[in-house]
């Protein structure tokens, strides 16, 4: 009986000493640490605030380009003039230009430290690619020479070239050279990279996708230097903005369709192409330039001459092209901002169904969430080709796979695959194509900002749309897998394991958790709009996006970019337990029926049931005389003076004290623990004996001074009978089972079969089911997406 009263007192003595005592004893990490020398120092380039400096300054390089295809021999012959800009405040003595067609050399540093095994059995395509160095699709440097002058001495590096000038190009000067050359196109199916071409062996007819078809100025910046960093495959391109200029001369019943505006139409459109591009743009859904059926007479034809195509772009990065007589071509004009947009696609007939119907329609609407986003579209043209290559972005074009079957029809998975990777290069326009950060030393800076975007446009497509990244359930396996398999996003693009995940899915996710959860929607979405006016047309690094997402919002997310980007810990948290308590009234009247309660409900030991009955009698009841005060004390009954203490007791409290005794109120001490080592706000939902159910949301400061576990006290108004942490999926917690207090029982399903059946094989049966699983190979298989 003691026990008990003890226990109640006790109870209401650690609710007042628990906050001010406990939890203070962070042996780890403080994982709430400023970021200090994690990031650059700020200086007059950039700022403490993540915004461009006073002193900010950027490179230019403005292009002049002719380029021939080659349809017969699949080759391309081109020549340039360079003029490049210095507005750094340093006298250049060479310059460095990438030379990207290289990674297909002989003897490129990609194929040779390219890591594999052999296996008994594999398939031809595996020998392909094992063999490619038979291929020779190197850039032939011609030659490289002043503007009409002189020749320059330049060296090959890999996939650099160092041009040597002959006086040093002092602070605000250009200097304008020439460089000829010619490459060999690769077979895209065979040879995957990021432009090549198709061969359809069903008309005879081919059709290229075209990038990095030029010797392109590196990237000279005030946080790098020259970023000269070889190409080895997976860290894409850092690249300065300039004006391009590109004449394209192709066989004559080809469409070639570029970044930019063209410049001839008169030279190579009909007078109907043209007045159908008249007409796209005030439409309200694509129109048709070129027809499925114009294109399919023009497969048929041979090629008679060339003519010429002339594109120019402004304040682009970079410029690609497609060029086939197989293209059907379809347009329609948006406005974007008082802009006029034109998207359009290009695509052969063995895209439709799907890309008539979807292709110009998802364009424009990406260009349209994305400016919402971000900030408006401000090229011409936004263009979506079809071709062998399965994704890949340039200044407002890029390539994209998703075929349907040869009879017309498509898997739900090939639809939804199609528009995403759409949405998702056409994306790349924002990131990196005008918010223009150095992919060779960053993937996820474009990959991961751009596919979040693709995440929210995706839900504004459909609802609900199966978006593959973006939901935070989505990565939880992948931060779950073994440590030794991760590395934190901050890897250098080359260095990154688990590529899809870690560039890609996870800082996604990571930004959707901020604006669903640490920040809120109006506080996320300022801030990412700041980011991405302050750094349109220039190069931000990482510390520019962190520090403005801060800037910007008075969130202090260091802890976040610790935890997210620069490790691998993921989110379990678990509820390990909850103390139940009311407050003792002090009333003997309340209190003491109380603990007579608990006592009748107290379970009977064995012996006292079973002594009932073996000894009716004991020695006390058949001996009266033994029996003294104690045997007939009942200390729970009240006693006058029991009473008189409570009234006095009552009459020196103030009123508010005299109504928390009263109030009814329950207190629950929940324990919960960090498993996963991420902090992570505590997301709490808590359903009453009534079955309404309340959500609470703990902002993940919660762990600052013991980032393992912590105690929290929550005081309701009605009882509690169950606690579940996250259940609206919103952390990527790896492991929901302990996510429930109660635990819970997750009913799942296990398979009975017969041993005998399961041992014994059957050859035949098995070679049969492997042919016709060989024959079900999906038609369009080339290429990942970028
Ligand atoms: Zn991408």
């Amino acid at each position: 009986m003691l026990k008990h009263y003890l226990f109640l007192t006790a109870g209401v003595v650690a609710l007042a000493a628990g906050p001010l005592a406990a939890q203070t004893t962070n042996s780890g990490t403080d994982k709430f640490a400023q970021m200090g020398t994690e990031l650059p120092t700020p200086n007059e380039y950039r700022t403490a605030s993540g915004a461009p400096g006073h002193a900010y300054w950027q490179q230019r390089a403005d292009y002049n380009i002719r380029v021939k295809l080659d349809d017969e021999k699949q080759a391309i012959t081109g020549s340039e003039d360079i003029t490049y800009t210095n507005l750094s405040p340093d006298a250049l003595p060479y310059l460095w230009v990438q030379l990207d067609q290289n990674i297909m050399d002989k003897n490129s540093i990609t194929t040779a430290t390219q890591v594999g095994q052999l296996q008994e059995k594999m398939p031809f395509q595996a020998l392909d690619y094992i063999q490619r160095s038979d291929f020779d699709g190197g850039f032939k440097i011609e030659s490289v020479t002043m503007k009409g002058g002189a020749a320059l001495k330049h060296t090959i590096n890999h996939t650099m070239m160092r041009v040597d000038l002959p006086t040093p190009l002092k602070p605000k000067q250009s200097v304008t050279f020439s460089v000829a050359w010619h490459y060999n196109i690769n077979d895209q199916l065979k040879i995957n990279q990021r432009s090549g071409y198709e061969f359809f062996a069903k008309d005879g007819n081919y059709l290229y996708e075209i990038a990095q078809f030029y010797p392109r100025m590196a990237v000279y910046s005030d946080f790098h230097g020259w970023q000269n960093k070889q190409f080895l495959g997976n860290g894409e391109f850092a690249l300065p903005f300039g004006d391009y200029r590109v004449s394209i001369t192709a066989p004559s019943d080809h469409v070639v369709g570029a970044t930019g505006t063209l410049q001839n139409p008169n030279d190579v459109l009909t007078s109907t192409q043209r007045k159908r591009l008249q007409d796209a743009v005030g439409a309200k859904k694509p129109v048709v330039i070129v027809t499925q059926q114009e294109a399919e007479q023009a497969e048929k034809g041979k090629p008679k001459g060339t003519k010429t195509w002339t594109y120019a772009a402004k304040n682009v990065r970079d410029f690609a092209w497609a060029s086939s007589r197989k293209f059907i071509w379809d347009a329609m004009g948006i406005k974007e901002n008082g802009n006029n947009v034109l998207c359009m696609s290009y695509y052969p007939k063995e895209g439709n169904p799907l890309w008539g119907k979807y292709s110009t329609e998802v364009v424009a609407h990406t260009i349209r969430t994305y400016s919402k986003f971000t900030i408006p579209y401000e090229y011409p043209v936004a263009i979506s080709v079809h071709g062998p290559v399965g994704g890949m972005e340039y200044p407002m074009l890029c390539f994209n796979g998703g075929r349907p079957e040869a009879d017309g029809t498509y898997s739900a998975e090939r639809k939804y695959g199609m528009i995403s990777v759409i949405i998702h290069e056409v994306g790349h326009n924002f990131f990196p194509m005008i918010v223009n950060s150095d992919e060779r030393q960053w993937t996820w800076m474009d990959e991961g900002l751009n596919t979040f975007c693709q995440y929210l446009t995706e839900q504004e497509w459909e609802r609900n749309y199966p978006s593959r990244r973006g939901e935070p359930q989505n990565i939880a396996a992948y931060m779950a897998t073994d440590k030794s398999l991760q590395t934190p996003i901050m890897t250098n693009s080359e260095s990154v394991l688990q590529f899809g995940n870690n560039a890609y899915g996870k800082p996604a996710t990571a930004l959707n958790v901020l604006r669903e959860t640490v920040m809120g929607r109006e506080l996320f979405d300022y801030a990412f709009k700041q980011y991405a006016t302050r750094w349109a047309y220039k190069h931000p690094e990482p510390a520019d996006f962190f520090r403005t997402m801060e800037d910007a919002s008075a969130v202090d997310l260091d802890w976040f970019w610790r935890g997210w980007f620069y490790g691998t810990d993921h989110t379990d948290l678990s509820i390990e337990g909850v103390k139940s308590y009311t407050v003792d009234s002090k009333n003997p009247e309340v209190e003491n029926a109380l603990k007579r309660q608990q006592i009748n409900a107290e379970p009977k030991s064995i012996s006292q049931q079973r002594n009932l009955q073996d000894i009716p009698k004991t020695l006390v009841d058949q001996k009266p005389d033994l029996k003294d005060f104690y045997n007939n004390y009942d200390p729970l009954a009240i006693t006058a003076a029991d009473k008189q203490r409570y009234q006095q007791y009552a009459k020196a409290l103030k009123p508010e004290q005299q109504q928390r005794l009263s109030q009814g109120l329950h207190f629950y001490e929940v324990g919960l623990k960090n498993i996963g080592g991420l902090v992570m706000p505590v997301i709490v939902q808590m359903t009453y004996a009534d079955g309404t159910k309340e959500v609470v949301n703990i902002p993940a400061e919660i762990w600052r001074k013991n980032n393992a576990e912590v105690t929290k006290v929550f005081v309701t108004e009605k009882p509690v009978t169950a606690f579940v942490l996250d259940p609206y999926l919103q952390t990527a917690d790896t492991d929901l089972s302990n996510n429930a207090y109660p635990r819970q029982l997750a009913p799942s399903r296990f398979e009975l079969f017969e041993r005998e059946q399961r041992q014994q094989q059957n050859p035949m049966q098995q070679q049969v089911s492997s042919l016709q699983k060989k024959e079900e190979k999906p038609l369009n298989t080339a290429g990942g997406t970028n």
